[in-house]
């Protein structure tokens, strides 16, 4: 009797979650820079302490734009107070959940500083892998996962591996197959077991080293291609993804420099980010089609966005007012991609039923520790 009364709490807390959607997106604005002060630049970012959710951009006009997201970070806030926030959604995947995660945003607004950090200051990518060791710690009485990582790039709408055992070796192409179930997977991909956090940053900063291996300057081309940390946790009964993507730069390119190579690469970014946010506004907007087929990195993600998966979407800005152009171009695409006019409906949800099952989970959740 208790076991059923167990998953029928879990289940309306389950719904509870799903009535605010499975589609977040956070705004993380970073530091102006010694750089930009230098050459007198001031920010064009204003926050309101007391809204946690909302920013203003003041135009060259000085006149206000405001943008609403699920949760907005400024310059003072670190990776720790970033992670608060990010992770119920990244440990999700230890109960069943697919999950995606994207940092988008301008060259240079902090997308691998959100996503991979620095070693005095480890980012999602760390902490989330912290963070799965320690609950599957917590719960290993009654439970045992198997973790495993994978990390690939995608340039140009061609998919490598970036865990190779013998970083000499060229990097192998991949190539994406439906699997017998429907999901999508990805044959010969190198998955490392993973059993502890030391290993990991090691893990990770390799796959780093390898993405960087031929190009004269890391950042230049790490910025045109999309790099994808993929954590598997296997339970006895599930097995789920979690996909932690650090994006290409969305800048638009110069016109002077577009020809060539570099033509061609951001005719590639274009397309792949574009179809990103058309595959997330369509979830958003609960649409029948989604358009997954239109790029490498969709079509990837595919069993990993829809349905009950969960997606987080980190619009990173940069406070200046020389980049105040890109700026409007991320708020503006990361605002259609939270789909916040097309989904009125689900607004509305009945405060008093909301209540009911908030005092339930909490219940839930004050039981689960006494089980323990
Ligand atoms: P991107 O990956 O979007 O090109 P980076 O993550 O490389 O941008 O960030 C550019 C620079 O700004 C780096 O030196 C990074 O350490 C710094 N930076 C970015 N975001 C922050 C932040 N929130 N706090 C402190 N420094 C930051
Ligand atoms: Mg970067």
């Amino acid at each position: 009797k208790y076991l059923q009364e167990y998953s029928e709490r879990k289940r309306l807390y389950n719904e509870v979650i799903e009535l605010k959607g499975n589609i977040r997106v956070f705004c993380r604005c970073r530091p102006i820079n010694q750089v930009e002060v230098t050459n007198g630049c001031t920010s064009v970012v204003e926050f309101d302490p007391s809204q946690e959710n909302e920013l203003h951009i003041i135009s060259s006009d000085s006149s206000k734009k405001q943008f609403k997201f699920d949760h907005v970070f400024g310059p003072q806030d670190g990776q720790e107070a970033v992670f608060a926030q990010t992770k119920p959604i990244v440990t999700s995947v230890l109960d069943g959940y697919n999950v995606c995660i994207f940092a988008y945003g301008q060259t240079g607004t902090g997308k691998t500083f959100t996503m991979e950090g620095t070693p005095e200051n480890r980012g999602v990518n760390y902490r989330t892998l912290e963070e799965l060791f320690r609950i599957s710690g917590e719960r290993s009485n009654f439970m045992t996962y198997e973790i495993y990582v994978s990390m690939l790039e995608v340039y140009n709408e061609k998919i490598r591996d970036l865990f190779v055992e013998n970083s000499n070796q060229p990097p192998k192409r991949l190539e994406i197959k439906q699997a017998a179930d429907g999901t999508q997977e990805v044959p010969g991909l190198v998955e490392a077991r993973v059993y502890g956090t030391e290993e990991v940053w090691e893990l990770l900063k390799s796959g780093s080293r390898v993405r960087s291996v031929g190009s004269t300057n890391a950042n230049e081309l790490s910025s045109r291609s999309h790099c994808l940390l993929r954590v598997a946790v296997k339970g006895q009964k599930t097995k789920s993804h979690l996909w932690l993507v650090d994006l290409a730069g969305s800048e638009r390119v110069g016109k002077i420099e577009v020809e060539g190579e570099r033509l061609k690469e951001s005719q590639f970014i274009n397309k792949s980010l574009s179809a990103l946010g058309d595959v997330i506004s369509a979830l958003a907007s609960k649409t029948s089609h989604i358009p997954y087929r239109n790029s490498k990195l969709t079509h990837l993600l595919q069993s990993s966005l829809g349905g009950d998966c969960k997606t987080l979407m980190f619009v990173q800005i940069s406070p200046s007012t020389a980049d105040l152009g890109e700026t409007l171009c991320s708020l503006n695409f990361a605002s259609r991609v939270r789909g916040v006019e097309s989904a009125p409906a689900r607004k509305q949800a009945d405060v008093t039923e909301l209540l009911k099952y908030k005092q339930m989970a909490e219940k839930l959740k004050h039981d689960e520790k006494d089980t323990k």
